[in-house]
């Protein structure tokens, strides 16, 4: 019998079990190998992160977590601010430069200026405070949709809005609520720290430190509260297998806890029932030159308006100059909001990254012809959508039912930020049990 039992070695799960490595718990993992949402890959000679891509903000808990690890992180040393507009990537050292240089209205200029803002005035100090439901600007944020929050638009306004919006949770202003799109816009505009070697890195680091307790290749299939502690079943590579444990963490995607665990109360089930993720695509392509080529100097990330791909960005942006003149080669990696991907994952493999390339090819004219080789990832749970009353679900979210407790980013908004703050709640409730 385990003290605890972790289920999902994510970067929540792991933080979980990083902090209580010297109790008697287990970790089980679904996957060969742990990090959930974070995976890196290779492609050529740069490695570039099919999943989570940055740490948001150098104070954060996940900035800290890697400092604590020994895990390097460098700063994202943006020097322009781009934005992908009408079929021309414009781009300028500050905000403003960037709005004097887009192909827009004065009128507008002037509404999207002080709009943003406003924007930093007002909110600029939640982006960096855990989530507080209760904080009378998260209300504010997520009391309407971001379409309402913003008020009427012009089609160009719209446009850039959209973009901003798809990046963050998949979707569009009409249905995600304000607090998203307007989080996204504070974290481009603060400090970025990518992790060396690609995000993977840290979770992996995560794991070393477990060591035993953690099991991969354990598909938990079931989660039971008895009389006496918590039932874990799950499919490992030795066949069926279950667990006992005093206590038990659920640390995935809602959706994922809500169909494994079968002792839930209504009023557990009813708040998991409204969670919904959206889906996230991303792809790479390692080009026969270097990525600045059609970047330009300087930029990271470029948000794209008005097209299917919602963003691009450079994962060679981090290496030194010396080893992209030995490799020769770029690397772009582009990716989609909510409904594009659920379209690209119906698709083949081959034919979803022709699809891709034939996106960046509209963007960027004539680079297809550069392309080397390409990856996919399709991410059907992505990130949590955040609609109009889910701040009221939270308490119910985050609380405990009976021996089972809740931790992953649908409890505490924020991205990984989100899910490590959320594995310390659960610490902090553990704490209280024994
Ligand atoms: C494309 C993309 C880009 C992103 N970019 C950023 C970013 O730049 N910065 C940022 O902070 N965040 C970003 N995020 C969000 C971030 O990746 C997530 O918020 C975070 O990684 C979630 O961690 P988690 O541990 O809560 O969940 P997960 O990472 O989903 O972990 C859940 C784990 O549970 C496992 N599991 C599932 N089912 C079972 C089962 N039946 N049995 C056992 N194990 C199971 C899974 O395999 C997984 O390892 C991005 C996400 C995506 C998809």
């Amino acid at each position: 019998m385990y003290d605890l039992i972790v289920v999902g070695g994510g970067i929540a799960g792991l933080t979980v079990a990083y902090r209580l490595r010297h109790q008697n718990i287990l970790l089980l993992e679904k996957e060969s190998v742990a990090g959930g949402r974070t995976l890196s890959r290779q492609l050529g000679d740069y490695v570039y992160n099919a999943g989570a891509q940055v740490i948001m903000g150098g104070q954060s808990p996940v900035a800290a977590l890697a400092d604590e690890l020994g895990v390097a992180r460098t700063l994202i040393d943006k020097t322009k601010v781009p934005l992908f507009f009408d079929g021309k990537l414009y781009s300028a050292s500050s905000q403003a430069g960037l709005l004097a240089r887009l192909p827009l209205s004065l009128p507008d200029k002037l509404r999207f200026g002080l709009g943003a803002l406003r924007i930093q005035r007002r909110y600029g100090p939640v982006a960096h405070r855990a989530f507080d439901p209760a904080d009378p600007r998260i209300i504010e944020l997520n009391q309407s949709t971001a379409a309402e929050f913003l008020g009427s638009l012009s089609p160009d306004l719209c446009k850039i809005w959209n973009a901003i919006a798809t990046i963050s949770d998949g979707e569009s202003i009409d249905l995600t609520t304000a607090f998203h799109p307007v989080m996204v816009m504070l974290h481009f505009l603060d400090q970025e720290y990518a992790v060396v070697g690609g995000t993977h890195q840290l979770t992996l680091a995560l794991g070393r430190a477990i060591g035993n307790h953690l099991r991969l290749g354990a598909d938990v299939r079931e989660v039971r509260e008895t009389e006496t502690g918590v039932e874990v079943t799950a499919n490992t590579l030795t066949g069926e297998e279950s667990f006992q444990a005093e206590r038990c963490v659920m640390a995935m995607p809602g959706p994922i806890t809500r169909s494994l665990v079968k002792t839930l109360p209504d009023w557990k089930r009813e708040a998991l029932e409204k969670i919904d993720y959206a889906s996230q695509t991303s792809a790479a392509f390692l080009l026969d030159r270097p990525s600045e080529q059609w970047m330009g100097t300087g930029v990271w990330r470029v948000p794209i308006a008005g097209h299917r791909a919602c963003a691009i960005t450079d994962p060679t942006f981090f290496y030194a100059d010396e080893v992209k003149r030995r490799s020769g080669q770029g690397l772009l990696r582009v990716y989609t909001g909510d409904l594009a991907s659920k379209e690209l994952q119906t698709l083949p493999r081959q034919e979803a990254m022709d699809e891709l390339r034939r996106d960046l090819d509209q963007i960027f004219p004539g680079i297809a012809a550069h392309v080397i080789e390409s990856d996919i990832a399709h991410w059907a749970l992505a990130n949590p959508k955040w609609r109009v009353g889910h701040t009221e679900i939270y308490p119910s979210l985050q609380a405990p039912a009976g021996r089972i407790h809740f931790c992953g980013d649908y409890t505490s908004p924020g991205y990984m930020n989100g899910s490590v703050l959320s594995a310390y709640r659960v610490v902090d409730e553990l704490g209280a049990f024994r």
